[in-house]
């Protein structure tokens, strides 16, 4: 039998100003918007955020996302993705602002009744995070076209009804503390992606469902589920 596979090549983004950059990590930020812990029967922890991550296969830029196997109670999440145009260990507030390259909006989808039964009986979250079209993030801002996010209205809409509704203010961790705390756990690296957490109102989706995600100024991701 003859071995045959390409070299694994990193995902691309697209950026407002028409670049495609590559990506390097997806991390993903869980309970860091006290309503939303709340509504997941949970509580924010104040003294360290909690992560996951992601792999490259499961990230998709739409506007098909497949829906997944092995559940009946698909969530949408909205989320502020993070993009990191630099890297470093330890970096301090100051440096972790410094390496933002920019931000859009992207969903973190989630098997939400196979991830309820790995925490009931303790284990990781991958088999309710991790999966084929898990992560789907929209177009690029570069940065040096925005003032730094930290107000924004956040909405998703399924078939035009409003389903989640925040702003970025409410997280508990800002888009810096996650990059400082991140870069103390390992050295991040430009084309890192950090989904920052999802607003209250999560919910289920199913086939050919339309959603709208939002983040004032940033681009809509609008998906069809297929
Ligand atoms: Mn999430």
């Amino acid at each position: 039998m003859s071995m045959n596979w390409n070299s694994p090549a990193h995902p691309e983004f697209l950026t407002t100003d028409n670049r495609r950059l590559p990506v390097n990590r997806i991390f993903c930020i869980a309970k860091n918007y006290e309503e939303h812990a709340n509504e997941m029967g949970g509580e924010v922890d104040r003294k360290a955020p909690v992560h996951f991550q992601k792999s490259f296969d499961a990230l998709t830029f739409g506007p098909n996302v497949r829906y997944p196997s092995h559940t009946d109670d698909l969530h949408h999440e909205v989320e502020l993705v993070a993009v990191l145009g630099q890297g470093g260990n330890d970096l301090s507030p100051e440096e972790a602002e410094s390496v933002i390259f920019g931000y859009a909006v992207g969903l973190d989808f989630t098997r939400r009744d196979r991830q309820a039964e790995a925490k009931e009986k303790g284990l990781p979250w991958e088999i309710g995070k991790n999966f084929d079209d898990a992560g789907v993030m929209g177009v690029v801002t570069p940065r040096s076209e925005l003032l730094v996010m930290e107000n924004a209205a956040i909405t998703l809409d399924v078939n035009h009804q409003p389903r989640q509704a925040g702003d970025i203010n409410q997280m508990v961790y800002n888009t810096t503390e996650l990059i400082a705390f991140l870069s103390t756990l390992q050295e991040l690296k430009a084309g890192d992606l950090i989904f920052t957490g999802t607003p209250s109102g999560v919910g289920a989706v199913i086939r050919g469902d339309h959603l709208v995600g939002r983040i004032d100024g940033l681009e809509d991701l609008a998906i069809q589920l297929v």
